[in-house]
C-alpha cells in the first residue's frame, strides 16, 4: 500500500511537471495515477469513485523514495522544513496517522482549504512562487 505524508496531498494536486529529477517526476506521476489523485495537469480525476486506500504517515513516504533529498528512512536534507509542512497540514485539516480512502483524504483537505491556509502551509516551500501551486489548489 502506498504511504503518503500530509503535505504531499497538496503537492499531488499542484503537480505540473516540475520536480527534483526525472525519476522523481516519474514516481510522482505514477502515484497520482495509481491513487487517482485529482490533477489538472495530468488530467487525472477519480470519476469512477474508486476506493484507493493509502496510509497517511508523518515521515518519508512512497513519493520520497525517488527524491534526491532523501538521505535515509525518515531523513531528508530539508528535514525541519518538510516536517513543518506536514505538521501544518495535519493541524489545519485534523489529520492523524493511519489509513484513509484517498478521495476522503482529498475531501478533508479541499473542502476546507483557503488561500490563507495554503499560504500558511506552503510559504516556506522552495517551490512556492516558482510553480503556480496555488492556482491548482485553490481553484479546481
Ligand atoms: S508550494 Fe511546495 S508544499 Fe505547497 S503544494 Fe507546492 S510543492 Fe507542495
Amino acid at each position: 500500500m502506498l504511504r503518503i505524508r500530509p503535505h504531499h496531498v497538496l503537492c499531488m494536486r499542484a503537480y505540473s511537471g516540475n520536480g527534483y529529477s526525472e525519476e522523481f517526476k516519474a514516481k510522482m506521476k505514477n502515484i497520482i495515477n495509481e491513487i487517482k489523485a485529482y490533477n489538472k495537469f495530468l488530467q487525472v480525476d477519480n470519476l469512477k469513485k474508486e476506493m484507493n486506500e493509502v496510509e497517511l504517515v508523518f515521515h518519508t513516504d512512497s513519493i520520497c523514495e525517488k527524491c534526491p533529498n532523501k538521505l535515509d528512512e525518515n531523513l531528508c536534507s530539508s528535514q525541519d522544513k518538510v516536517k513543518l509542512l506536514d505538521l501544518k497540514v495535519a493541524k489545519h485539516f485534523n489529520l492523524k496517522e493511519g489509513f484513509y480512502n484517498y478521495s476522503e483524504l482529498e475531501d478533508l483537505v479541499y473542502n476546507n482549504i483557503t488561500e490563507d491556509i495554503f499560504d500558511d502551509i506552503c510559504k516556506e516551500c522552495e517551490w512556492y512562487g516558482v510553480t503556480n501551486c496555488k492556482d491548482y489548489i485553490i481553484t479546481k
